[in-house]
């Protein structure tokens, strides 16, 4: 537990990050203040006939940029200084990784399982309707996306209901994360966690960086354990060991599955898929205690499910010399500092998680601009790739094989756009960070860098919106 909330935490890790700004106060309070927040409660009808009032919450943190961005979370308990917290972070997020939002976010307080899918479908609806009443959604107003108990499917309801509301050409950019068949984009639902992966590839990968904090380069056979098999959770510890760490242990609400030589992470997927639950996985150990996978002995520790799980409390156990926070707000502010003095190395979710808005981008762009990435130059890459390739087969007089045709000529399609511009965000943004950490001689940590970089950020987006004239 922290002594203080989730937005205090954030406050204070922006004020720490001040200080090392030449920033006026003026203009640090009105970056750090929520702009807008609505509380919203409505009826729905139970399966069963009964009427249930549901709450919600909306904060737009930052009009910085418009639209505001960030997920909405289904979960019982989200609260409203939580959804500012989170919607602070998103604002700070997007100025991290060059995204051109304000940060806003939401909250159904209702646990999802508890619901049938025509009833969450209803909550859904209504939801989007009530959005719209307050002026609280729109392409160029306000851009929900999925987060915690939430994803593709509700991302469409909402996308539905909207445009049934207006006319608005552009309704489909109202949401992003939705199904690719309504309008989403190839590589969304996976890109928290393929960004996730990417930072961390990065960061074992750069030898100033990892040197720097006596760790070991490169991500082969390194031990995971990872904290959450949600949407975050499953694609992070997929992409991790395709880049040939060993994910030796997996956390979930019930428990934790463990296997020191690393597990088939779709095959894990699909028992969890199946039996709802890691118990009984034939594969691994299994452990009841749902707190073991944040002491495991591992090389990198990645919280992937809820805030405040690590605090001054607990952060003595953690034996991980590297966290990287897959989830929002998994360290508290007060166990930040405590490990940071004990050198362990965390990379903040206000850069690592930030792959899913990332992505939420492109969606938002490939929505305004009514075309597929890729759809005008895909072919006619392929073309001027062969090309280039029967040219250097003439001018040398070898014929060139097939399979290095292929590695040569990349199809310009979607899914390599986006994993190409994801890979770019991630890895010119953790540059960005650890060059401030230099700058101030590596007396500040990554989190202290991210922030000090969105600040300046936004601070610079003030000027030039002309906002205080
Ligand atoms: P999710 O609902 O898909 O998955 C969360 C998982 O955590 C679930 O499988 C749940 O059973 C598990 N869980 C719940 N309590 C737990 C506990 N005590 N111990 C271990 N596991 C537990 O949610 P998600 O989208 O994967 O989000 C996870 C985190 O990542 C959240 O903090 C969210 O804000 C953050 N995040 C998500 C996205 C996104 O694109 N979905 C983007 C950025 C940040």
């Amino acid at each position: 537990m922290s002594d203080i909330s989730f937005l205090q935490q954030v406050d204070k890790a922006f004020d720490d990050a001040a200080k090392y700004t030449n920033i006026s106060d003026d203009i640090l309070n009105q970056i750090k203040r929520n702009n807008s927040v609505i509380n919203i409660s409505f009826p729905i009808k139970r399966d069963n006939g009964r009427i249930e009032i549901i709450e919600g919450w909306r904060a737009q943190h930052s009009h910085h940029r418009t639209p505001c961005k960030g997920g909405i979370r289904f979960a019982e308990i989200a609260n409203e200084d939580e959804v500012k917290a989170l919607a602070a972070l998103m604002s700070y997020k997007c100025a991290i990784v060059d995204v051109p939002f304000g940060g806003g976010k939401g909250a159904i307080k209702i646990n999802p399982k508890d619901y049938s899918e025509s009833e969450l479908e209803r909550i859904v609806r209504r939801l989007t309707f009530e959005l719209h009443k307050h002026n609280f959604i729109g392409s160029g107003i306000d851009v929900p996306a999925p987060d915690m108990g939430s994803g593709p499917r509700e991302m469409a309801w909402i996308a539905d209901t909207y445009k049934s509301l207006t006319n608005d050409i552009n309704g489909s950019a109202c949401v992003t994360g939705k199904p690719v068949a309504q309008g989403g984009i190839r590589g969304r639902n996976e890109a928290t966690g393929s960004g996730v992966a990417y930072g961390l590839k990065e960061f074992f990968s750069c030898k100033e960086m990892y040197s720097q904090y006596n760790l070991e380069g490169g991500l082969e056979n390194k031990s995971v354990a990872i904290q959450g098999f949600g949407n975050v959770g499953y694609h992070s510890a997929l992409f991790l060991s395709q880049m040939g760490a060993r994910v030796i242990a997996i956390g979930e609400s019930d428990g934790m599955i463990y296997n020191d030589n690393g597990f088939d992470i779709k095959e894990l997927r699909d028992y969890r898929e199946k039996h709802t639950t890691l118990k009984g996985y034939p594969g691994g150990k299994f452990d009841e205690d749902i707190n073991a996978i944040l002491y495991c002995d591992c090389d990198i520790l990645i919280p992937a499910a809820l805030e405040g799980q690590i605090t001054n409390e607990n952060c003595e156990r953690i034996q991980a010399k590297f966290i990287a926070e897959a989830a929002n707000g998994p360290v508290t502010y007060e166990a930040n500092k405590i490990l940071f003095n004990r050198g362990v190395v965390i990379l903040p979710d206000v850069y690592l998680n930030a792959g899913g808005v990332t992505v939420s981008y492109f969606e938002w762009i490939k929505n305004l601009s009514h075309i597929r990435f890729g759809r005008m130059e895909n072919r006619f890459n392929q073309k001027t790739y062969k090309n280039i390739v029967s040219l250097l087969s003439n001018v040398t007089g070898n014929e060139i094989k097939e399979d290095l045709i292929k590695e040569f000529s990349h199809h310009s399609d979607e899914e390599n756009l986006v994993a190409s511009g994801l890979e770019e965000t991630m890895v010119n943004s953790l540059h960005q960070i650890f060059n401030i950490c230099k700058e101030n001689d590596f007396k500040i940590d990554l989190r202290c860098a991210a922030f000090i970089n969105a600040i300046e950020k936004i601070a610079r987006a003030y000027e030039d919106n002309g906002i205080f004239p």
